[in-house]
């Protein structure tokens, strides 16, 4: 008999699985309808920050699959449309249309791939004009149309996070006065204070205002409602145009009220198959779950386009009469500001200790390509180890063209539980080009061995 797939969320995880399910099984097996109360499909928010740099262009080109496109492969995409109940005695959603209609349609299996809300805190002033958040194509809209709208001078960026530093260098790239507020002791507080620090002095260099450690109290207006500044406890900051990137929150109030476990982070939780605990016909993925960190084995929730993908197309795979699972991440990610790469992997220090972990650390200077060879830049790599048993816990890296994608070498390790000794013998690629002949990695990994080593064996 033909079942029902219905999917809520039309983006990275939730069109992912309904292909892949799609893939694995034909329209007389499996009808897809998938709903979607914007007016794309999947679509790369990743690539907002470039658009607006100029780096890429969009929004077309920002789309990976268009609706029409889904529905030539027999994937009913409904746009406008929201999902406003889940009815799990019934086994029904009820939908909303952009005018208000509803109606009620019934699922045999249902994948909640419903993303993540933009946080935005109550202070005075957020929502004035000129105050703008990062998350749809529509957001990269909004920003090119005020940036070429009129001559602006000031932006300020609330939120130091990888959205953010991007976000500085778009506005930098439009010739705009920059200011980055953070309320964290640095930018990029996914990295350790000490690896931050090599972020903000580079932004600074680049000439971006770098204020930390400074919660925005109030976004202040003019007398046409306008944004003119923003302030903190230190200052006042002008500000023609404010771009907030605070971060995000799983979506799950449908889920929620729907019954379903949300865990301590407020994502959905879920098995390794990504069915939704408890649950025989729910599925969920993207930046709407709760996620293991493999390192630290506690749940997190890290919302990157990179798990959600992957996660929609193990949920397709399993609706498609296959079997896949997603066991967890390491915690791995890679940004830019201009030139400078920063990548971390793994747990920082501040995670390793929550953790319960004791570890030693190491910080190394080197260089992307072998000292005498045209175009060698610096890079500062850290390494955190466990105290005895030498393992891996985590690998940040803030360096120029070339630095960022080392921490992958950290990111297999983790997952395979290398101590930072199996890593020194790694085979990796070797010529003047490409790194010096010890690779920066290896000598931070043989760095911190040194220091496992000189702390003794475990008992
Ligand atoms: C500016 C920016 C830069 C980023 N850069 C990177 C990067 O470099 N690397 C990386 O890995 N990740 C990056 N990300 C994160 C990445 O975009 C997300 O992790 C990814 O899009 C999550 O996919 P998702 O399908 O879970 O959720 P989303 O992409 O948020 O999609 C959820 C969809 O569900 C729809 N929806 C929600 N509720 C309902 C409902 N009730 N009914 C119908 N439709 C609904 C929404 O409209 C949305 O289209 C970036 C994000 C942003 C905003």
């Amino acid at each position: 008999m033909r079942e029902r797939l219905v999917v809520i969320g039309g983006d990275a995880a939730g069109m992912s699985a309904a292909s892949q399910a799609r893939r694995r099984k034909g329209p007389d097996e499996l009808e897809v309808v998938a709903f979607e109360r914007g007016r794309r499909t999947s679509y790369s928010a990743c690539g907002i920050p470039y658009w607006i740099a100029g780096d890429a262009t969009g929004p077309d080109k920002l789309i990976a699959r268009t609706p029409e496109k889904h529905r030539a492969r027999d994937i009913d995409v409904r746009l406008g449309t929201e999902v406003v109940e889940i009815d799990r005695d019934r086994g029904r959603v009820r939908t909303r249309d952009v005018l208000g209609a509803e109606e009620w349609t019934g699922y045999d299996q249902l994948v909640i791939a419903t993303g993540a809300v933009p946080k935005r805190p109550p202070i005075p002033g957020i929502d004035a004009d000129g105050v703008y958040g990062v998350q749809i194509l529509d957001d990269g809209e909004d920003i090119i149309e005020a940036l070429d709208r009129r001559p602006l001078r000031d932006a300020v960026v609330v939120g130091g996070g990888y959205i953010g530093v991007e976000m500085a260098e778009a506005l930098l790239r439009h010739g705009l006065r920059v200011t980055l507020v953070e309320r964290s002791e640095q930018p990029m507080a996914t990295l350790d204070p000490d690896m931050g620090r090599l972020v903000r002095e580079a932004m600074e260099c680049l000439g971006i205002t770098v204020v930390t450690g400074a919660p925005v109290r109030e976004v202040l207006t003019g007398a046409d409602g306008r944004v003119r500044a923003v302030a903190t406890d230190g200052g006042e900051y002008p500000a023609d145009v404010v771009v907030l990137g605070l971060g995000v929150a799983p979506n799950t109030g449908l889920a929620r009220d729907a019954g379903l476990p949300i865990g301590a982070h407020g994502g959905l939780l879920t098995d390794r198959a990504m069915r939704v605990r408890g649950e025989e016909a729910i599925w969920a993925g993207g930046d709407c779950v709760e996620v293991l960190n493999l390192v630290s084995g506690g749940m997190q929730h890290i919302p990157l386009g990179t798990h959600a993908n992957k996660q929609g197309r193990v949920i397709g795979t399993n609706i498609g009469g296959g079997y896949a699972t997603f066991p967890g991440v390491v915690g791995t990610a890679v940004s830019k500001v201009c030139d400078l790469e920063i990548a971390r992997t793994g747990l920082k220090e501040s995670q390793a200790r929550a953790a319960g972990l004791q570890y030693v650390t190491a910080v190394i200077e080197s260089t992307s390509r072998a000292g005498y060879y045209p175009g060698a830049a610096p890079m500062t790599v850290k390494a955190i180890a466990e105290r005895q048993t030498g393992r891996l816990l985590g690998l940040q890296i803030v360096g120029r063209e070339g630095a960022g994608k080392r921490v992958d070498i950290g990111a297999v390790a983790l997952t395979a539980g290398m101590t930072v000794e199996q890593m020194t013998a790694l085979d990796l690629g070797y010529a003047p080009p490409f790194s010096p002949v010890w690779d920066p990695v290896l000598v931070a990994a043989r760095k911190v061995d040194g220091k496992v080593r000189a702390d003794g064996p475990g008992v």
